[in-house]
């Protein structure tokens, strides 16, 4: 077992330093000082985990005549660090795709109601799990030409920030609609809402209004930057706004298309 952990550490710090030169050696579009930030970022939260991962290893080092049970808490910690590692890797391999043309979209007649009941339906149970409630309200009966696999990845998004970011006791609410010939999706919760000097850069790479709090939830500060470039890239816009008394309102317009 410990052959195998050493072994995973060491891929996986291969592969971090092989996904930062393929981001740093990337062609550069957007300005130097962006791509420098990019990276210092990225740098600091694989750091994290890979120092979580290097000490429950060498935790394990030090007593190998242990029975693997005995050392089981080292062993879930490195494996949580590993899956956080593999999401973190996803995320940022989607956001460096997005800088170039290389990510395309493929674009769908479907219908978003249909759409949206099915990516809320197990949301349903979690947020019941968490004594929370979650009411859905479908009010948009029309086709959008759209990427159905990426409108879902949104909706996920939305729907996990809600979820991470709200207490015992809170409502989400998930409406569509249609104004203006638009297709609106309002993804809406009672949590703790964000503070009026941070709603501008939530939209930001890496940016979490409290990192120690966000990463407790699970958070890596990407998935709204996902769903900000998902959104735009169907010319369509996303905004958030405070809720009354409390938490957040996240509004997406998308065109028919
Ligand atoms: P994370 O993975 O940290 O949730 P996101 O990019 O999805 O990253 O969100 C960025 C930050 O925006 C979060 O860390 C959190 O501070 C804030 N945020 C996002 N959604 C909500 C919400 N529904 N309520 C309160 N704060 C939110």
């Amino acid at each position: 077992i410990l052959i195998v952990g050493v072994i995973i550490f060491s891929i996986m710090s291969i592969l971090a330093s092989l996904i930062l030169s393929q981001i740093t050696m990337k062609p550069v579009k957007k300005s130097w000082s962006r791509q420098v930030e990019f990276v210092e970022n990225v740098s600091h939260e694989l750091r994290t985990p890979l120092t979580i991962i290097q000490n429950s290893l060498e935790l394990l080092l030090t007593s190998p005549e242990d029975k693997i049970i005995d050392r089981s808490e080292s062993i879930a910690i490195a494996l949580d660090e590993t899956s956080w590692l593999s999401r973190l890797i996803t995320d940022m391999l989607t956001l460096a795709r997005s800088d170039s043309t290389m990510t395309e979209i493929h674009k769908d007649l479907f219908s978003l109601d249909a759409l949206v009941e099915t990516v809320c339906q197990p949301y349903m149970d979690l947020a019941e799990s968490q004594n929370k409630v979650l009411e859905v309200n479908l009010h948009c009966p029309m086709n959008i030409n759209a990427d159905k696999s990426r409108i879902h990845q949104l909706l996920v998004i939305l729907l996990d920030n809600a979820l991470k970011y709200t207490d015992e006791k809170d409502r989400i609410s998930v409406d569509t609609n249609i104004k203006d010939n638009k297709a609106v999706i309002t993804v809406s919760d009672t949590g703790m809402g964000i503070s009026d000097e941070n709603i501008d850069k939530i939209f930001d790479r890496f940016f979490r209004e409290d990192k120690a709090r966000s990463r407790e939830r699970g958070g890596m500060g990407l998935g709204l930057s996902i769903a900000d470039w998902i959104v735009g890239r169907h010319g369509g816009t996303i905004k958030v706004t405070h809720n009354e008394p409390k938490g957040s309102i996240f509004t997406i317009k998308l065109s028919k298309g």
